[in-house]
């Protein structure tokens, strides 16, 4: 990927920032400096709300950091290699470089991520109750950060494939009926039928009047309809050029290449 700074290593993991995160770590600034500080915390001064909103918005890329890691981590324990772990506008991407070998693995890979955006979301909310009289705006920023893991956690829950949750649901199904292709043709379903649903989300906010908001989610929807819709296309396509029925392609494990050779994970 062009644009990429290398930050260096942690695990032995390459940690990169693609240009495309400064923007989004700018807009959360600029939104907590500008609106949401200002609306909750009255009186402090211009420079207060924006040293606030820059420290929330670098502790949101830590926190999507250590989302993205544990992914990393879980794959490492489990003999994979990792290429590196990219963020990027929409969130962090870990290179996992092979494809999960069974249900159990691609489930508690996955699952990991959410489970430590709850976590984080808990130990934020014990530093916010912990320190109640203390510093506003450490308290202001615990409180941020401790809401925004918890939508972390929730939003890459969703069963909708490429998020960790289309992930988990695609282990389910594939552990539940033993066939691979059956759970691939699920995830790939759930996941346009989220992003159209996104969409529909989207547009029905322009029509309520946010503009920025309805923007945003039509292109989340977007991507992970495209996403998701791509890899059953791979998946049918790779029935079709093997030369077998689809009955026997749905009864072998693996039967092709990845689908997503440098497994790209989607977290927020
Ligand atoms: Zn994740």
């Amino acid at each position: 990927m062009s644009g990429v700074i290398q930050l260096g290593h942690l695990f032995g993991i390459s940690i990169r920032v693609h240009f495309s995160w400064i923007f989004i770590f700018l807009l959360v600034a600029w939104s907590l400096a500008t609106r949401y500080l200002p609306d909750e915390y009255p009186g402090w001064s211009t420079n207060t709300y924006w040293g606030v909103g820059i420290a929330a918005s670098f502790l949101l890329f830590v926190s999507v950091l250590i989302h993205e890691l544990s992914h990393s981590l879980v794959a490492i324990s489990r003999g994979k290699k990792v290429k590196g772990i990219t963020l990027f506008f929409l969130g962090g991407a870990s290179e996992i470089e092979e494809e999960s070998a069974n249900p159990g693995e691609e489930f508690w890979i996955s699952v990991v991520g959410p489970i430590t955006s709850f976590a984080l979301a808990a130990i934020f909310w014990g530093l916010f109750l912990a320190t109640s009289s203390g510093n506003p705006q450490f308290h202001a920023t615990t409180s941020y950060l401790a809401f925004i893991n918890l939508v972390l956690g929730a939003f890459n829950l969703l069963p909708a494939y490429p998020l960790d949750g289309g992930r988990v649901l695609r282990a389910v199904v594939w552990k539940a009926t033993g066939s691979v292709a059956r759970a691939n043709s699920v995830a790939s379903f759930m996941g346009s039928l989220s992003g159209f649903a996104f969409i529909a989300i989207g547009v029905s906010s322009i029509f309520a009047g946010s503009l920025v908001t309805g923007l945003w989610f039509i292109f989340i929807g977007w991507f992970i309809h495209s996403a998701a819709s791509s890899f059953g296309h791979q998946q049918a396509a790779a029935r079709a050029l093997s030369g077998k029925t689809v009955r026997d392609a749905m009864d072998e494990d693996q039967l092709t290449p990845p689908p997503w050779d440098h497994r790209t994970r989607f977290g927020r």
